[in-house]
């Protein structure tokens, strides 16, 4: 029985392509703190600390503080001081990404469906960034946090690790409190959404192209599509199961 859905934000929830988005988003960063590192060093080492949190395992710190141990020192900038300035960046910055996005017209019908028929919903966006960056996504996707009480948003700040770990499926289950066979994840990377949960049990949709062939087949991928199409599916199976 169907008991919460799990939603990718980047490609899912939200039309927003990385190799657009990610390039003005490190040049947006690396000019509003030029005063303090010189903006290539800035984008090496915050990709550096990125590639480093993103192995992160599940067993020590979270992201944020991995994340935090590999690029201040990188750096030469105490935490203290420049913390500061990359929260006035996300304040005051970062919102000015979003013409590079547009909303995904199915995603807050999708998202009410989910509430109305009581699952749990968690937003499972690769924890790479803080709460602020992935609440303002939502919000632009039509499905933000003071419309929705989500069951769980997975920030770097509450995370332990990344896609594509099992460990970071395995995290979501937990804080839900439920197993993966309850669950349904909806992403639209083969790779990072679709392949470690369904190892672990979960059932999947791939939000692709249904012309596009699956590089395997998974007993536990239910479908592909828009997500319009699996909307469609769940209610033509809420009377029976999913
Ligand atoms: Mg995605």
């Amino acid at each position: 029985m169907l008991k919460a859905i799990l939603l990718d934000l980047d490609g899912t929830l939200l039309g927003n392509s990385m190799e657009v988005f990610v390039p003005a988003y490190l040049e947006a960063l690396g000019g509003f703190l030029s005063n303090h590192v010189p903006p290539r060093r800035l984008v090496n080492e915050l990709l550096n600390a990125t590639r480093i949190m993103a192995a992160n395992d599940g067993a020590g710190p979270t992201n944020e503080e991995v994340f935090a141990s590999a690029f201040y020192p990188a750096v030469g900038r105490e935490r203290a001081q420049l913390e500061p300035v990359i929260r006035r960046f996300y304040a005051e910055e970062f919102p000015k990404l979003r013409p590079l996005t547009r909303p995904v017209p199915e995603a807050p019908r999708l998202v009410e469906w989910a509430f109305g028929r009581g699952l749990q919903v968690a937003v499972a966006t690769n924890p790479l960034f803080p709460r602020t960056a992935i609440e303002q996504r939502l919000e632009w996707a039509g499905v933000g946090v003071q419309e929705f009480p989500y069951a769980l948003v997975t920030t770097y700040e509450a995370m332990h690790a990344c896609k594509p770990h099992p460990a970071y499926y395995a995290e979501i289950f937990s804080l839900l409190g439920r197993a993966p066979e309850e669950c349904l994840m909806a992403g639209d990377d083969w790779g990072a959404d679709i392949l470690p949960s369904t190892r672990l049990g979960c059932r999947a949709w791939w939000v692709a192209n249904p012309a596009v062939r699956p590089p395997a087949t998974l007993p536990r991928l239910m479908g592909q599509g828009r997500l319009s199409a699996l909307l469609d599916r769940l209610l033509a199976a809420e009377s029976g199961p999913y």
